[in-house]
C-alpha cells in the first residue's frame, strides 16, 4: 500500500523516475547500487536488460540479464521493443532497455534503476528528458584497473579492453546531470544520496 503523499490527488500513484547510472566497468556501480537498495526506503526497482551475451557463472536468466539469442534480439528489436539498443563494445555483444518493463514500473510509481553504458544512457536522456543521469568515475585508470584485477571477473585481455572503453567513456560522459568519483566509497555513496534525496 503506498503512502498518501505517493499517491495524486485522484488517488493513482504518483509516476515512477528513471535513474541512469553509467561509468566505467569495475568503477564500482555495482556495490554501489547494491546498497542503496538494501539501505533506502526509495521504490526502486532495477530494469532487466536483454544481451545477447553468454551468462557468467551465477548470473541468472530474468534476474541478471534476459539472454537472448541474436536472432532474437534482432527480431525485438526491429519490432520496437527496445528504449535503447547497441554493441557497447565494438564488435561485441548486443544490449537493451526493454520499454515495456521502463514503462509498467513507471506507472506503477517506480523508480527504474538502469545501468547501462554512455551510449545508451545519451538516448534515454533523450526520450526521458527528466530522468536522473549519474555518471561514476574512478579517482584514476590505474585504480579502476585494479579494481578489475581485484573483482576477478575478467582475464587481462578483456580489463584491458575495459581500459580502453573506460577512457572513451569519460571522454562522452558531459552530459549527465550529475558526476560522482567514487574514491571513498562512503563519500560517494553519501553524494548518490543527497542527489535522489533533491526531489
Ligand atoms: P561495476 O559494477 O561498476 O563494474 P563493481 O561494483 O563490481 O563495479 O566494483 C568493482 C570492484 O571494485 C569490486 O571488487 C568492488 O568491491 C571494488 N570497489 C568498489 N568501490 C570501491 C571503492 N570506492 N574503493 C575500492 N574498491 C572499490
Ligand atoms: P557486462 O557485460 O559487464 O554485464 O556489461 C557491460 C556493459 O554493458 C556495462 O557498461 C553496462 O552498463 C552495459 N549495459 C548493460 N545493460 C545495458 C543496456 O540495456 N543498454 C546499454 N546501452 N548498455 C547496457
Amino acid at each position: 500500500m503506498k503512502s498518501e503523499n505517493e499517491r495524486t490527488n485522484d488517488g493513482a500513484p504518483r509516476r515512477g523516475r528513471v535513474l541512469v547510472f553509467s561509468g566505467p566497468s569495475g568503477v564500482g556501480k555495482g556495490t554501489l547500487l547494491k546498497r542503496l537498495f538494501a539501505e533506502t526506503d526509495f521504490p526502486l526497482v532495477s530494469s532487466v536488460s536483454a544481451t545477447t551475451r553468454s551468462p557468467r557463472p551465477g548470473e541468472i536468466d530474468g534476474v541478471d540479464y534476459r539472454f537472448l539469442s541474436r536472432d532474437e534480439f534482432l527480431r525485438r528489436r526491429e519490432a520496437g521493443e527496445f528504449l535503447e539498443s547497441f554493441e557497447v563494445y565494438a564488435g561485441g555483444a548486443l544490449y537493451g532497455t526493454l520499454r515495456a518493463d521502463v514503462e509498467a514500473a513507471l506507472e506503477r510509481g517506480d523508480w527504474v534503476v538502469l545501468e547501462i553504458d554512455v551510449k545508451g544512457a545519451a538516448s534515454v536522456a533523450a526520450t526521458y528528458p527528466d530522468a536522473e543521469t549519474i555518471f561514476i568515475e574512478p579517482p584514476s585508470i590505474e585504480a579502476l584497473r585494479e579494481r578489475l584485477k581485484g573483482r576477478g571477473s575478467e582475464d587481462d585481455a578483456e580489463i584491458e579492453k575495459r581500459v580502453a572503453q573506460a577512457e572513451a567513456e569519460l571522454a562522452a560522459s558531459g552530459f549527465y546531470r550529475r558526476r560522482v568519483v567514487n574514491d571513498d566509497l562512503d563519500e560517494a555513496y553519501k553524494k548518490i544520496l543527497a542527489f535522489l534525496s533533491e526531489k
